[in-house]
């Protein structure tokens, strides 16, 4: 069998990870005396405290007393926190945004930037959702990479929203077809990823310059993360959003991906929970249990072939181009 963890079960390394980074942001936030930081986003506040990042932006549920705690241990570390003025919900895995004033009785959530620079923190939480090269620019991602936006580009129905056959807002996807070479260092397509924004394509010199640092600071506290971190960065996955996707234990073989393991997430109803919606993950799915039948796989423009060994057991012709598509960092090359 192919295995690229070499036993190792891919929820084990991302246990193992997730434990660590925890650890580390906890590490991080003492010994440079911030304290216990709020940032449920470990990498990103790592980042942040080291001053690798200018600022950082999270979401919560409106919740005025929640937002009294940042803002308590911003105030102790002299920096400033400013929420988007309105609440939103996120309505679809398109990315999507919908706003809804403070005071409405819908559900919402908010958009907390922080930085140590009070215009910038100002500047994010004004942007947020609705021009995203000012929010890029804000959070300090590549001035080659602002255009591609954080994941809420919140173009879907604007007249932007279709350059030539792709869609705008769905960032990820775009990274991918724009580009010619994958840097693992820039894989944005599984759980963790070093750099926080989605690079204008997966060979991106300012973003793999982030990169590098990043995983520097990392090993400088923790060598054995860094290199899980560097394993879990070489799995393929096969991506519909980041929220649908299915994770490889695998490596390619005479332009087939073998496999010995295989791992669904399919959770855009509960990241979107406030607007759900079953599109992806209904289809992730379904392409999961073709793919539970064999062992490799071909993946194309327009379809996904499975195979038992030389046997083949599907084929599943895709919606449109690149409805999903096979992301394998281990692959320095892209073609399609
Ligand atoms: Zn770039």
């Amino acid at each position: 069998m192919v295995k690229l963890l070499k036993g190792q079960a891919i929820e084990d390394l991302e246990q193992k990870i997730s434990q660590r980074l925890r650890k580390l942001n906890e590490t991080v936030g003492e010994e440079l005396g911030f304290g216990k930081p709020p940032f449920r986003n470990a990498l990103e506040s790592v980042a942040f405290m080291s001053g690798l990042k200018p600022a950082i932006a999270f979401r919560i549920p409106y919740d005025r007393v929640r937002f009294l705690e940042i803002k308590e241990f911003c105030n102790r570390n002299n920096l400033f926190a400013r929420h988007t003025a309105e609440k939103f919900v996120i309505n679809s895995n398109t990315d999507y945004t919908k706003f809804l004033p403070l005071g409405s009785e819908k559900k919402g959530e908010i958009y907390v930037c922080i930085s140590s620079e009070k215009e910038r923190a100002e500047a994010a939480a004004k942007s947020f959702a609705k021009d995203v090269v000012v929010f890029g620019r804000a959070m300090g991602y590549p001035e080659c990479c602002l255009e591609f936006g954080g994941s809420l580009s919140n173009n879907v129905g604007n007249a932007e929203k279709e350059r030539g056959d792709f869609v705008w807002s769905r960032a990820r996807n775009r990274s991918y077809r724009n580009s010619e070479k994958f840097s693992q260092l820039l894989n944005v397509f599984s759980g963790f990823s070093l750099i926080p924004h989605v690079p204008c394509h997966l060979d991106c010199a300012e973003s793999k310059k982030y990169a590098k640092k990043m995983l520097a600071l990392i090993r400088k506290h923790d060598s054995a993360l860094a290199k899980d971190l560097l394993l879990y960065l070489k799995i393929p996955s096969l991506f519909w959003n980041y929220c649908d996707y299915i994770l490889f234990d695998g490596t390619e073989e005479k332009g087939a991906l073998h496999y010995s393991d295989l791992k669904l997430y399919a959770d855009s109803p509960k990241f979107f929970s406030l607007a759900p919606d079953y599109k992806a993950s209904t289809r992730a799915k379904e392409v999961y249990g073709f793919l539970k039948k064999g062992n490799n796989l071909k993946d194309s423009r327009l379809s996904l072939e499975v195979f038992q060994n030389s046997r083949k057991t599907g084929t599943i012709l895709k919606e449109k181009e690149f409805e999903f598509f096979l992301a394998n960092p281990q692959k320095r090359k892209i073609k399609f």
